[in-house]
């Protein structure tokens, strides 16, 4: 099979499977990348015999196109090629990170184009060495069926990875490739602070690896944890500077579940809760539903040294609310959850009284992280009297979801203070999903000095995108798809940002278009401000945040991503995907 390739993205991915194309007898017509004066470009045409295209046209006479772009501009240039693809083409994708979603846009406009991914798993330090190693090479497929006889062509072993899979694959790929590389760099620092040659141990690294490709992982394993012998492991660790302990440790774990060994002594050394030992669940929580009784209960856990993670929600818990327990859970020796529905940051027409709650669910899941006390008040407990006191915060609540929701704020910080007030000095964590939350939360601990240190986790998502909120509930399986929109949205902004936009308004656009192109949905605010102020901003520069709000039915959205710009460089954070 042979025909007309044109290439995105000539990096080393792309040129590598672009020559491997061309020795299967395919001719390249165009390649294009970030601009048509690039070198890379340039070079890239020369070497494939094919005329510099723009991205826009690069699928013009092509029956298939390769995008080896970075992963987060993939769906962008998708977009930007299809109008110029032919009937019937195939467009592939090189990343490893995403799987046929990021055709989604392409597809919605260009139904008569087939799609497909193709990840070689393989390190190309540069082309001459990748043209020799992707013969051989396993690649992950996903798409078309043509996608697996071009890798079979090429002298690939194809296997197909879903899109509900991905993100444990490349999770797979970068513990193999990448996470391997930092122990070696471990193995290096020690090497050297023992005065012995790091070239030493790499025959055992080589010799350990074919092992495992020969026996698998438990059978290859050896060494004095496999052994059970506590002395060596004990004086390791004596032995081992700070700094390297916790690596050692933790991998250490590891290695002594492979072994599949019970051995108490080495499971305390290894830092093992002696609950989990032996396979057993977590003990249950303690509820507490007085503020005396979880006051005295924090100060007696405080006089004993013990520290205290603090994990404030409404409940209705999902993955991002277990995130920030985990969190809490891995830094603190006591973990306290509130779930608290404040009557105080829902306005008169908000969902107050249907806000979902499942008291025995959220149970569950904390006690499954391992939450030592939940805190359950009533209203009543929390408000005895109506409150004439509130804790206002100035400027960073006044816009955004601010002046959507007169008062949510002020209700926000009152509580907030409240519960800091009663557990005391301890860390507290908070979601980068309420973006403009945990800005005036963390002006309001500093401006006040509460003994409290505010620290934001990562955004979780649902595998298709959607920002895990309890009010996702609210959502009809067709408002569910709808709701995509808003992720979508903060995608392409992100996909444009990275290449190059820097101006504010030409995102908001971005934003706009994205959102009003879906017809159930109704924008509250696309808007693009300083992360830390969350004022307006015309030109992107240092910590931005942006960040969406929008009605879908009488159910509210809000999503956002923060982004770093650095000059030309921009990293656009969009927090992290569930894997299914
Ligand atoms: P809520 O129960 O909605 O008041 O949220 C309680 C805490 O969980 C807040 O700090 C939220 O920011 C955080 N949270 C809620 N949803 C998410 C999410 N999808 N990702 C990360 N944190 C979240």
């Amino acid at each position: 099979m042979t025909g007309v390739l044109a290439l995105v993205g000539p990096g080393r991915a792309g040129t590598v499977l672009a020559l491997g194309f061309i020795e299967q007898g395919w001719r390249v017509s165009r390649v294009a990348g970030r601009s048509v004066d690039a070198v890379s470009v340039r070079d890239a045409s020369l070497l494939l015999g094919a005329e510099v295209s723009d991205v826009a046209q690069v699928g013009v006479g092509a029956d298939v196109v390769i995008i080896a772009t970075p992963d987060d501009a993939v769906e962008t240039v998708a977009v930007q090629i299809g109008s110029s693809l032919e009937p019937d083409a195939l467009v592939l994708h090189c990343s490893g990170a995403r799987g046929l979603g990021a055709f989604r846009e392409l597809q919605a406009a260009r139904a008569d184009v087939r799609v497909g991914a193709m990840h070689p798993l393989v390190s190309l330090p540069n082309v001459l060495t990748g043209i020799d190693r992707i013969p051989g090479a396993w690649c992950a497929i996903a798409g078309d069926p043509q996608v697996e006889s071009i890798a079979t062509a090429l002298g690939m072993h194809p296997f197909r990875v879903d899109d509900a899979e991905r993100s444990r694959y490349h999770a797979a790929a970068s513990i193999a490739a990448n996470h391997l590389v930092g122990l070696l760099a471990q193995v290096q620092r020690i090497a050297a602070s023992a005065d012995v040659p790091f070239e030493a141990f790499l025959p055992l690294v080589r010799s350990a690896v074919d092992n495992v490709a020969e026996l698998g992982p438990r059978a290859a394993l050896t060494g004095p944890i496999a052994r059970g012998d506590t002395g060596t492991v004990s004086r390791h660790l004596a032995a081992l500077p700070d700094a390297e302990r916790d690596t050692y440790i933790s991998l250490g774990r590891e290695t002594l579940r492979l072994s599949g060994r019970t051995d108490p002594v080495l499971e305390a050394m290894l830092g093992i809760p002696e609950t989990l030992s032996d396979g057993e669940a977590p003990g249950p929580v303690v509820v507490v539903e007085t503020i005396a009784e979880l006051r005295a209960a924090c100060e007696a856990a405080r006089g004993t040294g013990a520290s205290i993670g603090l994990v404030p929600t409404m409940g209705y818990l999902h993955e991002g609310h277990r995130t920030l327990m985990r969190a809490a859970r891995a830094h603190h020796d006591l973990v306290v959850l509130t779930i608290f529905v404040n009557p105080l940051q829902f306005g008169p027409n908000e969902d107050l009284s249907r806000y979902p709650r499942d008291l025995s669910g959220d149970l569950d899941a904390a006690t499954a992280e391992g939450v030592d006390i939940v805190f359950a008040p009533s209203v009543d407990e929390m408000y005895r009297e109506p409150a004439l006191t509130t804790v206002h915060v100035a400027e960073v609540t006044e816009g955004l979801c601010g002046a959507q929701r007169p008062g949510h704020f002020d209700g926000v910080t009152t509580v907030v203070t409240k519960l800091f007030s009663i557990v005391g000095p301890s860390t507290a964590y908070f979601g980068r999903k309420d973006a403009q939350q945990l800005a005036a939360v963390t002006r309001m601990a500093r401006d006040l000095n509460l003994p409290v240190t505010v620290v934001g986790c990562p955004l979780v998502r649902e595998a298709d995108g959607l920002a895990m909120s309890s009010r996702n509930a609210y959502l009809s399986p067709e408002q569910r798809a709808q709701a995509l929109a808003l992720s979508r949205a903060l995608v392409m902004a992100a996909g444009e940002i990275e290449v190059g936009e820097r101006d504010a308004a030409a995102v908001r656009h971005t934003l706009g278009r994205v959102l009003d192109a879906e017809p159930g949905l109704e924008i509250e605010y696309a808007e693009v401000c300083d992360a830390d102020t969350l004022a307006p901003i015309a030109a992107l520069d240092g910590r931005v945040l942006v960040a969406i709000a929008a009605r879908i039915g009488t159910t509210r959205l809000i999503d956002n991503m923060t982004v770093v710009v650095e000059g030309a460089h921009a990293r656009c954070d969009l927090g992290v995907r569930t894997s299914s």
